[in-house]
C-alpha cells in the first residue's frame, strides 16, 4: 500500500478524524529517524496489533541540550521512508520544527519522579522535551497503541506515566532492545563511532551481560553488579556517565536486589564525543 506522508498538524488532524470515522485502529511509532532494525521491530509489532501503523520522524529540538548533537543528528529521509514502507507503515508524519513549535509555543509536559536521576540528571530538560513531543503526537494521532523501545527504558517509564496520568487512553507497549551480532544495542548514534570506537563500544553490553550472569550465580549487591560493568568500561576506555541499579517499576535506586524483585542495570558512557546508553533486566 502506498505511503501517506503528512507534514502539518492540520493535515494530521484531518487524517485522524477520517480514520476514527472509518473505525480503524492505529499503532504509532514515534522516532527521530535514521532508522535501524530496532525501529522496524516496533513497526512490525504495530502491524500485529492494529489495522494501520503510523510512524513519525522528528528530531525534536526541545529534548536536546545546548551542547548536544541536534545539528549533527544523522538523517536519511528517503532511506527511512523505504524502511517504514517495507515494515508495513502506511502513514508517516514528518513535521518541521515550526509545525510542532510555532511562534508563541509555551506549554510543556513534565513527568516528575521517573524523569529524575540517570539521563534526567545528565541531560537537564531532556525528558520535558520528550514528554511534550510525545504528548503532542499522542494527541494528534489518537492511537490505540504506541510502541517504544526498552533501549530507552527511562523514556519508556516517562511515557507510561504521562499516558496514564493524562488519561490519554493509549496502550503503551515496550519492546525488547535489538542488538548487533556482538551485543551492542542498535542506535542511530552508533553511526558517529570510528572503527576503533565501534570495537570498544561492545564493552557496554559485555559488562551488562557479565552482571546479568553474576546475578544468576547469586550476586545481588548493587556495588558488585555495577563494578562488573565499570571494569568492562575501564578496559575499553569508555568514560562512564553513570552505571546504576534501579527498580524496574519505580526507577528507585537499589543497593541490593531482594528475592522476586525486578531490577535493571543502566549504563551511559562516552566514546569520544558519542554518548551511548544501554540497560538490561537483572532479577
Ligand atoms: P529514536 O529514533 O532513537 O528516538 O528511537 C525511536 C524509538 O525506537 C524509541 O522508542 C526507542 O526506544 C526505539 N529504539 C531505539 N533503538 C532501539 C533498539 N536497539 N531496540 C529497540 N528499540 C529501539
Amino acid at each position: 500500500m502506498a505511503l501517506t506522508v503528512l507534514t502539518t498538524t492540520a493535515e494530521l488532524q484531518q487524517y485522524t478524524r477520517a480514520r476514527l470515522r472509518e473505525g480503524k485502529t492505529l499503532a504509532l511509532v514515534p522516532t527521530m529517524g535514521f532508522l535501524h532494525d530496532g525501529h522496524t521491530s516496533l513497526m512490525k509489532e504495530g502491524v500485529r496489533r492494529a489495522d494501520v501503523v503510523a510512524a513519525s520522524i522528528f528530531v525534536n529540538p526541545t529534548q536536546f541540550g545546548p551542547k548536544e548533537d541536534l545539528s549533527t543528528y544523522p538523517r536519511d529521509r528517503d532511506g527511512d521512508l523505504a524502511k517504514c514502507e517495507a515494515a508495513g507503515v502506511t502513514v508517516m508524519f514528518l513535521p518541521e520544527p515550526q509545525a510542532m513549535y510555532p511562534q508563541g509555543f509555551q506549554t510543556y509536559v513534565t513527568v516528575e519522579k521517573v524523569s529524575q536521576g540517570l539521563c534526567g540528571d545528565r541531560r537537564p530538560g531532556h525528558f520535558r522535551g520528550v514528554a511534550t513531543v510525545v504528548t503532542k503526537l499522542l494527541t494528534l494521532f489518537r492511537p490505540e497503541v504506541a510502541l517504544f523501545g526498552e533501549k530507552d527504558f527511562q523514556q519508556l517509564c516517562v511515557i507510561r506515566a504521562l499516558a496514564k496520568d493524562l488519561d490519554l487512553g493509549v496502550e503503551i507497549v515496550g519492546m525488547p532492545t535489538v542488538r548487533e551480532a556482538d551485543g551492542l544495542a542498535k542506535s542511530s548514534r552508533n553511526s558517529y563511532l570510528s572503527a576503533d570506537e565501534r570495537q570498544r563500544a561492545v564493552a557496554i553490553s559485555r559488562g551488562l551481560f557479565a552482571a546479568q550472569a553474576a546475578f544468576m550465580s547469586g550476586t545481588t549487591r548493587a556495588d558488585s553488579l555495577t563494578e562488573l560493568v565499570r571494569a568492562q568500561l575501564r578496559a575499553a576506555t569508555i568514560r562512564e556517565d553513570y552505571v546504576e541499579l534501579r527498580d524496574e517499576a519505580t526507577l528507585e535506586p537499589l543497593t541490593q536486589i531482594v528475592s522476586g524483585q525486578r531490577a535493571r542495570l543502566f549504563v551511559a558512557g562516552f566514546l569520544g564525543k558519542t554518548r551511548l546508553i544501554d540497560n538490561v533486566r537483572v532479577g
